[in-house]
């Protein structure tokens, strides 16, 4: 296994070294300009695909990059979404799906979740995508389509949070949806709405 104290020593004396004053800046400065809402698959690395420096993404990860429509409730997900837009002011928002998913598998193959209650649950987020998925006469569902219809789906799920609608309707926040491919690197935008841009392709 790789060793997660050797590579905390390698970081202090072969990379933070060549970005100390970076660091020194993002001390005192927390202003990134994207929420990158992602998987929380181990092989998506959000700051390596965007090359992104620190401090550039604030990232919320969660299986399936799924988020929950907007409840009163108190929720991990929309407390993020609303430090990001309300306080930070991101003008982006990117919810990233990707191939392969555990969590897009599970459903699209209809795998019996009965020893997962808590996936099963929180799987119930994707319930919009699988609807629009259904395959005549049952079956599995179709895996990239249902990916694509998650991406679709949370970005829909985005729009109900008071700081997002209310940054939409200011035209000062767009939304993105991707599908990251990981055997080819590649990067497919699904979605773009927002005030700045039109919808596009
Ligand atoms: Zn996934």
């Amino acid at each position: 296994m790789h060793d997660l104290t050797e590579g905390v020593e390698r970081f202090r004396h072969d990379v933070f070294p060549a970005k100390a004053e970076l660091f020194a800046e993002l001390a005192a400065t927390h202003r990134p300009r994207t929420l990158f809402i992602s998987c929380s698959d181990a092989r998506v690395v959000p700051e390596l695909i965007t090359q992104s420096e620190p401090g550039e993404l604030f990232v919320v990860r969660t299986a399936g990059n799924l988020v929950p429509a907007h409840t009163p409730g108190p929720d991990g997900v929309a407390a993020g979404v609303e430090y990001a837009v309300a306080v930070l002011g991101v003008t982006d928002i990117v919810v990233c799906g990707h191939s392969a998913c555990g969590a897009m598998t599970a459903l699209a193959e209809r795998h019996d979740l009965g020893s997962l209650p808590a996936v099963a649950g929180w799987l119930r987020h994707a319930d919009a995508a699988l609807a629009r998925t259904a395959p005549a006469g049952g079956g599995p569902y179709p895996l990239d389509a249902l990916v694509r219809e998650n991406v679709r789906a949370q970005l829909a799920n985005l729009a109900t949070h008071p700081p997002v609608a209310r940054a939409l309707a200011a035209r000062s926040l767009v939304l993105r949806g991707w599908v990251y491919d990981i055997p080819s690197g590649a990067v497919e935008e699904i979605e773009r709405t927002g005030g700045t841009v039109a919808l596009a392709a």
